[in-house]
């Protein structure tokens, strides 16, 4: 017994002390054809095919690191691209080496001299940097053996404030006052630690009333919902106003006047239009208006947002906000009331870290973008962190939930009397089964291969 426990130890402490190189990237296209039964569809995305640009960081140790960044489908093969040019720049380092400078090595992805020219840090080059990152979070929390919320959870404000890239955001946040938000947050820790594990975090649900469902099919979800434990639900709106009405009535008519209602638009409308088809679905009591314009257009949400105050109305974005700066000019600007984080549109934990400080520097809930594939699974985990760790409040807060693949991953999420049950195994949860990953590469996975697409 005493032999085998100091084997043990010994591999342990040697297993400990590996660096981890990482000595190969792969990056694979893989899509799931969601349009064919109109799941996702919204005002702008009208047969969306869920997929993810897949990235699989393999290290001299034998640990694995997994991470993806989420597309519409066509135009995955371009992110593919973008991240193999980032490849050289990952491969050959050690994760230690990283995750000791881990702002320097965001910076080395987000500010390569030329490269930089593609984004800087927005668009394509950015998802690419996003699936890469993801990777090497999911590869570091499996070598210290926890969930990446609990490595976040277990690590010191300082060690967590050197992986924020500070440039453009020091205006608003300075590194001491993210420092010094981190440790006031640490009072009351392990008391939401706890409640966390035991009630999870509050979720609410898009999968009832996608654009594309007939009417019967949203009531029939709906009451399944309810029956569920489901008590937040969100409505797509803005391709026909008399539409947008009969089915905000419906969803209202069922859910009754206390649960709560949401609307998105999906970017479709200008910004006084956006006002004037709002204020028509007011009697619905919304309690947000999410992407009601250009997801760019930071005055004109904040036109809105002070058109719909008096209806009691707020307004949500985020999904495709590109990046830190973005974040800090609509909080600047009072341009929305619910700050809508998204794992894999940002550039991964680093700079959600930074938005989820400045949110909480501003007041603002954050509410997280969930759904298409992957994005559940990742962004639970930042979302438990942002309470234990940072806002310490529930208050106006959930968390988006789509019931759709899920049964592609090897750890899924897990959905409680509608609230996201802390994941335990370690990693960021976004390793796809092998065999989902075959079946639906594209275009040669058995999924694609015989479909017009
Ligand atoms: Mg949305």
């Amino acid at each position: 017994m005493i032999k085998l426990l100091t084997v043990f130890c010994h591999r342990k402490n040697f297993r400990d002390k590996m660096l981890h190189k990482i000595i190969n990237l792969t990056v694979r296209d893989v899509r799931f054809p969601t349009s064919l039964d109109q799941h996702g569809s919204d005002a702008m995305h009208t047969d969306p095919d869920y997929s993810a640009a897949y990235v699989v960081l393999d290290t001299d140790s034998g640990l694995t690191g997994f991470g993806l960044t989420f597309t519409l489908g066509k135009g995955t093969e371009i992110v593919v691209c973008a991240v193999e040019a980032l490849a050289r720049l990952v491969v050959g380092k050690c994760l230690q080496e990283i995750v000791s400078d881990f702002r320097g090595f965001y910076r080395l992805l987000t500010s390569d001299s030329q490269m930089r020219w593609l984004g800087p840090e927005k668009g394509v080059i950015h998802l690419a940097t996003a699936a890469v990152l993801n990777a090497v979070w999911d590869l570091w929390a499996r070598t210290e053996g926890k969930p990446l919320w609990k490595l976040l959870v277990d690590m010191e404000p300082k060690q967590l404030v050197s992986c924020i890239d500070f440039r453009y955001i020091t205006d608003v946040l300075t590194e001491e006052e993210a420092l010094d938000l981190l440790v006031k947050a640490q009072e009351g820790k392990q008391h939401r630690e706890d409640q966390m594990q035991k009630e999870g975090y509050p979720a609410y649900t898009t999968s009832c009333a996608w654009l594309g469902y007939p009417d019967e099919q949203l009531k029939q979800l709906c009451t399944d919902a309810l029956k569920s434990g489901w008590t937040r639900f969100k409505v797509k709106v803005g391709a026909d106003l008399e539409d947008d009405v009969r089915r905000c009535r419906i969803i209202r008519q069922m859910i009754g006047p206390d649960n709560t209602l949401m609307i998105d638009a999906n970017q479709r409308w200008d910004v006084a239009e956006a006002i004037s088809w709002v204020s028509k679905l007011a009697e619905f009591r919304p309690l947000w208006i999410e992407e009601p314009t250009s997801p760019d257009d930071i005055l004109g949400h904040a036109a809105i947002s002070k058109a719909l105050a008096p209806l009691g109305i707020g307004v949500a974005t985020g999904e495709q906000c590109q990046n830190r700066v973005m974040f800090k000019q609509f909080l600047q600007a009072s341009a929305l009331q619910f700050v809508q984080i998204d794992s894999c549109r940002l550039g991964s934990v680093n700079e959600n870290l930074a938005v989820l400080l400045m949110a909480h520097k501003f007041n603002v809930p954050v509410c997280p973008h969930a759904g298409g594939v992957g994005l559940c699974e990742l962004v639970q985990h930042l979302i438990l962190f942002d309470y234990i760790c940072v806002s310490a409040d529930l208050r106006n807060r959930m968390c988006e939930y789509v019931d759709h693949l899920h049964e592609h991953f090897t750890c899924p999420v897990v959905i409680q009397d509608a609230h996201y049950m802390p994941p335990k195994d370690p990693g960021y949860s976004c390793e796809m089964l092998e065999s989902t990953v075959q079946r639906h590469q594209y275009p040669e996975g058995n999924v694609w291969k015989n479909m017009k697409k």
